[in-house]
């Protein structure tokens, strides 16, 4: 198959691009979506939370990739699996630091508007910088087999149904979820 980008011959990713010309596209987008979500600033303090998921690989795959040259101060802390909904995240906005980046792709990020909605519990994304919210779960799954990363990747079945009935919606919710914010 041909790379509709560089022309070549090679293995296609989302049918379309080849793993190059793929992972160069979606840098891009993840550098926009950062700059829109208020960017990163140099010697920022940042806090990173990651768990064991495919998602947590990818943000730092990107981030590294992204970021290299900027100087930042750095924490880390790593999220058990017993902790999936990175509980805590409201007390580490209240905190020291000046973003908190956590690996969320649009999926987890509707998927908690909504579960915000019904739950009458706050949406607050102040500091907090979603890493993948650009990415959807089919692209995560596609840079996962090309950089080789194992580990869980986490599903949000109510979403897929949505979509699966809906064409689009997942697309649509984003969307609104940022115009209800801004
Ligand atoms: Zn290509």
């Amino acid at each position: 198959m041909i790379c509709q980008k560089c022309k070549q011959e090679r293995e296609l990713f989302t049918g379309k691009l080849c793993s190059s010309c793929f992972i160069n596209v979606l840098e891009k987008r993840i550098k926009k979506s950062i700059r829109e979500q208020g960017g990163l600033e140099r010697n920022e303090k940042i806090l990173f939370l990651l768990d064991e998921s495919v998602e947590s690989k990818i943000t730092k795959f990107f981030f590294e990739k992204i970021y290299s040259n900027l100087p930042l101060k750095i924490d880390y802390e790593k999220k058990g699996s017993e902790n999936p909904e990175f509980s805590g995240l409201f007390d580490y906005q209240k905190g020291e630091y000046d973003k908190i980046i956590v690996p969320f792709t649009s999926e987890k990020v509707i998927n908690d508007f909504l579960k915000s909605l019904f739950e009458n519990e706050s949406f607050e994304r102040e500091k907090r910088i979603n890493f993948l919210e650009s990415l959807t779960i089919e692209e995560i799954k596609d840079v996962a087999k090309i950089k080789n990363f194992e580990g869980i990747t986490n599903t949000h079945e109510l979403l897929d149904k949505i979509e699966e009935k809906y064409p689009g919606s997942k697309h649509s919710l984003l969307k609104s979820i940022k115009i209800l914010e801004s």
